[in-house]
């Protein structure tokens, strides 16, 4: 991978390398990162085919768990391209974490937050089929001619 500018393969031209199979610390390897990153390379590739400069790296990744009913505790955490001793690296921004201090109403919401995050997510990778998508072309106002049917001649 290209760390930090592009999830490019560095070694096989117009190849992207993303999830578990790249090199991208900070980031764990973990589903979520995965699709934050499948989002940036998405990003990436479309604006390269629309001539457009790269609109930057937003990562995250999230780690949710339900501890009891009603009881959820988080480790979110944001990545920014950077450096460490030199080497060219994911860095990790804020981190939102839930701590052992934490009342049984921040618990409640971290559950909630939990929910909604995994709602959202898997409604994003699995539209319904009833649902456009965003970037659909508008269907064609024009309907098409219709053909006609030749008539067969008696001989
Ligand atoms: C036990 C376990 C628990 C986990 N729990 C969590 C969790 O709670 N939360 C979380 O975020 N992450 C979790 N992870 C990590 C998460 O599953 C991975 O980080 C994530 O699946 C990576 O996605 P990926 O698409 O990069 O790779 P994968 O999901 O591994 O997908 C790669 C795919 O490529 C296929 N493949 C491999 N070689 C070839 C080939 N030569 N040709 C064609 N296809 C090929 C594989 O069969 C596979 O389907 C867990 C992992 C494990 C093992």
């Amino acid at each position: 991978m290209e760390t930090p500018g592009s999830f490019k393969s560095t070694k096989v031209t117009d190849v992207y390398v993303l999830g578990d199979a790249a090199q991208a610390p900070d980031m764990p390897k973990s589903a979520s990162s995965a699709v934050s990153q499948a989002a940036v390379v998405a990003a990436d590739i479309l604006a390269d085919v629309a001539g457009k400069p790269r609109t930057g790296m937003s990562l995250d990744s999230h780690c949710w768990s339900v501890v009891a009913p009603d009881a959820g505790v988080k480790l979110i955490a944001t990545y920014k391209p950077g450096e460490r001793n030199g080497k060219r690296m994911l860095i990790a921004g804020a981190i939102s974490a839930s701590t052992p201090e934490d009342s049984a109403d921040v618990r409640k919401k971290s559950y909630a937050d939990n929910l909604a995050w995994y709602d959202a997510l898997t409604a994003a990778a699995f539209p319904r089929a009833d649902e456009k998508p965003e970037a659909a072309p508008e269907p064609a106002t024009e309907a098409p001619p219709k053909r006609r049917r030749r008539r067969r001649r008696r001989r």
